[in-house]
């Protein structure tokens, strides 16, 4: 284990050692990150990407974690948070600039109060801006790639300025996985201030009714096979409300799990083997995890 003093020696922003990470997630579960940092602008981003590189020391970027499950023993290595630098929104000329650790309901409101439309449909995703851009997060018909013009990154230790086209958008997905992502520039057709708040209000509210967002969660489970709908496959095969500790599929939305009594990541997968071996058992589909398992030594689902 390397010193905070160490790591100071290319890097100016917040280092804190063993930080548990429940709380960056919306799930609430995870142990402890080794080390957590907070870059101060890019040459820390830079800094600490070389560093981790040259030492053999693993880093993941962590959003508002909510399409990730941690494991309890935690995170061996660096998790590198944005959302303090680079939290900023502006208009340069008609584009709408946005830093990767803005949270997207912020993001859609700079963009409506700026006479936008055609983002409002993501707002009430629980994700930060690069998380959405790694994810193509999307809703109701449209996604974060859509307007996007160009993102800036670091690969390789680099600052590179990626077109739209080098990003590698797939649905519910990207090449970005690879990056950190800085910022983003987005080109929005223009929209009604008033018309396009009304439709994001109804959207939020058809979405509120619909999923547990009352309870810690991470989204849905289990990609929507071929032809079909996870949500609608768990349900048939009797499983809302079936319980593993602290975990229960939601009684709201089968491809809901919710975190309803102090959960532990081996609950969730537990849980999450429940439901997979049912429903392959009952339908013959093998269902696909959504998540992105993170600190897992090796985990059989
Ligand atoms: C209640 C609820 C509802 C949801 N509804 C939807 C929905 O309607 N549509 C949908 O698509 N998703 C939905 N999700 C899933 C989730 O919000 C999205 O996948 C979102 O894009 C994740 O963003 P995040 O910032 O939380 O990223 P995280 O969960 O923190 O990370 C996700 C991935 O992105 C990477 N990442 C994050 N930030 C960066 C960065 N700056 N640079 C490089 N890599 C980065 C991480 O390393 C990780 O691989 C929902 C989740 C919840 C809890």
């Amino acid at each position: 284990m390397v010193s905070i003093s160490e790591i100071q020696k290319v890097f100016k922003g917040r280092i804190a050692l063993n930080e548990p990470l429940a709380r960056f997630t919306t799930f609430r579960i995870g142990g402890m990150a080794d080390y957590f940092v907070e870059p101060s602008d890019i040459d820390d981003v830079i800094n600490i990407v070389k560093y981790a590189n040259d030492k053999g020391i693993p880093y993941y970027v962590m959003g508002n974690g909510s399409n990730i499950l941690i494991s309890d023993e935690g995170i061996r290595g660096i998790v590198i948070n944005l959302e303090t630098s680079f939290n900023y929104l502006r208009m340069e000329g008609s584009k709408v600039v946005s830093g990767s650790g803005v949270k997207i309901a912020r993001f859609v409101d700079f963009c409506i109060q700026n006479d936008k439309a055609g983002i409002e449909m993501l707002a009430g995703i629980p994700a930060t801006v690069g998380g959405a851009l790694v994810m193509n997060a999307g809703a109701y018909g449209g996604e974060t790639a859509d307007h996007v013009t160009e993102v800036t990154v670091v690969k390789g230790g680099k600052l590179k300025i990626l077109a739209k086209e080098d990003c590698g958008f797939k649905y519910r997905n990207s090449e970005l996985k690879s990056t950190v992502i800085l910022e983003a520039k987005f080109e929005l057709p223009a929209g009604n201030k008033e018309e396009v708040s009304l439709r994001r209000k109804e959207l939020i509210l058809q979405r509120n009714a619909a999923q547990p967002v009352e309870v810690p969660n991470a989204g849905c489970v289990f990609k929507n096979p071929k032809d079909n709908k996870a949500a609608m496959l768990i349900d048939k095969c009797g499983l809302k409300g079936t319980k593993y500790g602290g975990a229960m599929v939601s009684t709201k939305h089968a491809n809901f799990i919710v975190n309803y009594d102090k959960a532990t990541a081996h609950d969730v997968i537990e849980l999450v083997k429940i439901i997979k071996q049912k429903v392959q058992a009952e339908t013959g589909i093998d269902l696909e995890m959504e998540w992105k398992l993170i600190g897992f030594e090796e985990v059989t689902i």
